[in-house]
């Protein structure tokens, strides 16, 4: 990384932080970090971090207060830190406008990959500039042309299963949630009807997806949404 990213870690665990204070330092990042939803707030607003890493079981705050109060004055990429079966949770950090999330246990390979994604995302956004032409393995969709290939034989979508596509590229790598995606596809009147997703998702897999049933680039995060992966 060329340029130190800042990251502001809200955790209460000390395990969990101390894990941090030696891996994220290691690979380019300056670790500022708080301990309560308070503090995190006010490190927040101090520090104006590149990116925030948010645990969801904070000893003051709810987790989703804490997003609710830094996303009223920045888009800084929020990724969430939850336990395990917490679907409920997750969904709702997201759809407050948490930016992804892992579940711990995590290694430290997995948070530095979404991170990553999150970081490329916000200054995509901030650039307000796509990439006229995504790749990812046979997988090429000419954004320009609105055209698609798969191992270099174009592939006729529908404009649903375009659009699809098309919002899950403009948020590779991050895990959309299911009213995320009806939002943008459908409309924000069409947020309750899973089943559109379902059927488009189905059909967008088997045109693009060698094996439809076990999909290598349209990933289903279980209760949660879908991801585009980008690696
Ligand atoms: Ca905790």
């Amino acid at each position: 990384m060329s340029q130190e990213v800042t990251v502001l870690l809200i955790e209460d665990e000390p395990e969990i932080r101390r894990f941090l204070r030696t891996t994220l330092p290691a690979h380019g990042f300056r670790l500022y970090e708080a301990a309560t939803g308070k503090d995190g707030l006010t490190e927040a607003q101090a520090r104006n971090p590149d990116l925030i890493l948010l645990d969801l079981g904070l000893p003051d705050l709810e987790g989703s207060e804490v997003i609710r109060q830094v996303r009223e004055w920045t888009a800084t990429p929020i990724i969430v830190l939850s336990a395990r079966d917490q679907e409920q949770v997750k969904v709702g950090a997201l759809d407050l406008g948490a930016d992804d999330y892992v579940t711990k246990p995590f290694g430290v390979d997995e948070l530095l990959a979404r991170m990553r994604a999150a970081l490329r995302h916000a200054s995509r956004s901030a650039a307000d500039v796509g990439e006229p032409v995504f790749t990812l393995g046979d997988l090429k969709v000419d954004l320009g042309r609105r055209q698609v290939f798969v191992s270099a034989k174009e592939i006729h979508l529908t404009p649903i299963e375009y659009k699809l596509l098309t919002t899950l590229i403009r948020y590779a790598g991050k895990v959309m949630t299911h009213r995320q995606l009806l939002k943008e596809v459908w409309g924000p009147l069409h947020v309750e009807e899973g089943h559109y997703l379902r059927v488009y998702m189905r059909q967008l897999r088997n045109k693009l997806e060698k094996n439809p049933a076990h999909p290598r680039y349209l990933v289903t995060e279980l209760g949660v949404g879908y991801r585009l992966r980008t690696e």
